[in-house]
């Protein structure tokens, strides 16, 4: 299913490309809009100036020279510019025609009633554009008083501003097309380049989906979001890898710790059905297969109360514990242990340290290291406990003068199922320290071990005074 090749406009460099192109081609347009109104409007103002002044000089020269000089003046004015793009008219208030250019090129130019009676009534001019179907141009038309009972209309035609406006028009269209053009072919490519980098993490997680589990996506020194991504995604799959191993190996583990006591029961009863001949002889078998189950009941119960200490659904029993006193029971339940390896075993643990916990938990953790200390101490030595604290945390330390465990084994002596080569000779499967470290950390603490090969470790486990919100 991942492995189909992606049509074309399924793929995100094409749709960033067309949405990119979309954008830009809107801001264009709406770009284009905008400078055709303000140069539209520029024009329109422009010619209105010249309408205007026009009006200024035939007013003055009416004044000066009378009608017949005006009507020289405007024919003048109307050739020079042209008899198809001006014209203008002399006219009454009431509208009758008193002079006028040639009006050949502008047929059925009427004259705007309003407009003459707005100007009678004191406005001093009026524009307006008229669009008329025997003209290919616009005209901007002119009303205006030039003398006592003499309005001028003049027209000038908007071809020019039209034909600007034109040209305008095709070059912008032509730069913005060109400029889209490379825009979408630059944007094609570069959104190329950007997701090729996603493409290695797809073709990476392909291949681990079809079980190359160790491959990972080459990394480049570029730094970017994709590098992050890539990185991460390794570092993720680092960890799920670590987390099969451990699984792994905590599997066999597991097999490799049921099979000896399952061998041993069966060695036993097999041993009494074959050679069996009295009853004391099935007794025994009995009791013996009833420790060896027992054995392995406790060993699954510690696996799975680690299990749900970690999960968090240890159902703890929170209450005041009194730590002095914990720590003095479990001392003297291992006094007749260390007796017999003659280890002393000293408890310094000064009166009335209490923390929030629950008590038989607390009671398996400071058994569990005891039993270690003791366990991998030779005859002679001595196990120290210790508890201390400050404002927010209590210390629970188990010292002893036993054979240490080495740098490289100090990682791993949490995990479950863990032993360390030098202690294989000693009982036990594995599952203490991990108990030890699920119960500090479900009461929101923590645990530190130093130790040296040869000379003695310690264990500190770190508890909060208040209990956890
Ligand atoms: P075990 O049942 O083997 O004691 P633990 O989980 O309690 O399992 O301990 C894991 C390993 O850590 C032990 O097998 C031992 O090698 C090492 N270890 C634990 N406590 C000590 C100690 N006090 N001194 C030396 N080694 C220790």
């Amino acid at each position: 299913m991942f492995s189909k090749k992606l049509r074309l406009p399924h793929t995100l460099a094409f749709r960033l490309t067309l949405w990119y192109a979309l954008i830009f081609t809107i801001s264009s347009f709406g770009a284009y809009l905008v400078f055709n109104l303000l140069i539209a409007s520029g024009l329109r103002e422009r010619t209105d100036q010249q309408l205007l002044a026009e009006v200024g000089e035939l007013s003055s020269h009416l004044a000066l020279k009378g009608v017949d000089a005006v009507e020289l003046d405007i024919t003048h004015d109307a050739a020079s510019v042209g008899l198809d793009r001006m014209f203008l008219r002399v006219l009454t208030p009431e509208g009758k025609e008193l002079v006028s250019t040639d009006m050949a090129s502008w047929p059925d130019m009427s004259v705007n009633r309003s407009a003459l009676q707005r100007i009678s009534t004191g406005t001093a001019h009026v524009f307006e554009t008229l669009a008329m179907p025997q003209l290919r141009h616009k005209v901007r038309i002119l009303y205006g008083i030039i003398g006592p009972g003499k309005i001028i209309q003049m027209g000038k035609s908007l071809e020019d501003d039209e034909r600007f406006l034109e040209a305008f028009r095709e070059k912008f269209f032509i730069i913005m097309a060109t400029l889209m053009t490379f825009g979408a072919l630059i944007g094609w490519f570069m959104a190329r380049r950007a997701l090729q980098d996603i493409e290695e993490v797809t073709q990476t997680a392909e291949s681990i989906s079809k079980g190359a589990i160790e491959r990972r996506v080459p990394l480049k020194a570029r730094g970017g979001e994709i590098e992050r991504l890539a990185s991460t995604f390794n570092k993720m799959l680092d960890r799920i890898n670590g987390l099969i191993n451990g699984m792994r190996e905590m599997t066999d583990s597991i097999a490799h710790d049921l099979r000896s006591p399952i061998t041993r029961i069966r060695g036993i009863a097999e041993m009494t059905l074959t050679t069996g001949e009295s009853l004391d002889e099935y007794e025994t078998m009995a009791a013996n297969t009833i420790e060896e189950c027992d054995h392995l009941l406790q060993m699954i119960e510690t696996m799975l109360d680690i299990s749900e200490l970690e999960a968090g659904a240890g159902n703890l029993a929170m209450q005041q514990v009194d730590l002095t006193r914990v720590v003095g029971d479990a001392c003297e339940l291992f006094q007749p242990l260390a007796e017999d390896k003659n280890i002393t075993v000293v408890a310094k643990v000064p009166t009335g340290s209490h923390v929030h916990g629950d008590i038989q938990r607390l009671q398996r953790m400071v058994a569990n290291l005891l039993d270690n200390a003791i366990k991998y101490t030779p005859s002679d030595g001595t196990v120290t406990v210790s508890v201390d604290g400050d404002g927010s945390q209590t210390f629970v330390s188990v010292r002893d003068t036993g054979i240490g465990i080495s740098g490289d084994e100090l990682a791993n002596i949490f995990d479950r199922f863990y032993r360390c080569d030098r202690s294989r000779s000693e009982a036990g499967v594995g599952l203490g320290l991990s108990l030890v470290m699920a119960i500090a950390r479900s009461h929101g603490g923590d645990v530190a071990v130093s130790s040296f090969p040869g000379k003695g470790s310690t264990f500190t486990v770190s508890l909060p005074r208040k209990p956890l919100t």
